[in-house]
């Protein structure tokens, strides 16, 4: 546990949470701020701040309860499509630095997650960069 993180604190029940799923490796409560009805958090109860950080169990153990959870949350919203985002480090919008996968449900036309349009790169680029990320992946 980490003494300031708000998700170890929900975790050990020091603050409250609306908890819609919990076993001994993984808790899901609702987002206090949802972008939609049944906008649901899944985090592993050990603190990891973000997924490089966490183990390959804990890993595992997060991402096989994504789609039972997520096939309840539609059933309880009424929607027929999600979401899942997980933010790692604040540019791409990590607020809370204890690993976390959103279950977003959708609805048509609600805007709940927005793009930018995309970037245009050429066929060199995309080759430079993909020689880049093969250079430096370490230990699949
Ligand atoms: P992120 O921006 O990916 O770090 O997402 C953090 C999420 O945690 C945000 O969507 C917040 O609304 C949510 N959040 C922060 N504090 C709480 C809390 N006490 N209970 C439920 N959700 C929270
Ligand atoms: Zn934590």
């Amino acid at each position: 546990m980490a003494s300031d993180c708000i998700f170890c604190k929900i975790v050990a029940g020091d603050i409250p949470a609306a908890r819609v799923y919990e076993d001994g490796e993984v808790l899901a409560f609702l987002d206090i701020n949802p972008l939609g009805r049944g906008h649901t958090l899944l985090i592993p109860k050990t603190h990891f701040a973000r997924l490089e950080d966490c183990p390959a169990d804990v890993l595992a153990a997060i991402v096989r309860r994504i789609p039972v959870l997520a096939a309840a949350i539609l059933l309880s919203v009424g929607a027929s499509a999600y979401n899942i985002l997980c933010n790692n480090g604040r540019a791409a919008g990590q607020l809370v630095e204890h690993v976390h996968f959103h279950i977003i449900p959708r609805f048509p036309g609600d805007g709940a997650v927005t793009h930018r349009p995309p970037l245009t790169l050429d066929t060199s680029a995309l080759a430079d960069i993909s020689e880049q990320i093969k250079r430096h992946i370490k230990n699949p």
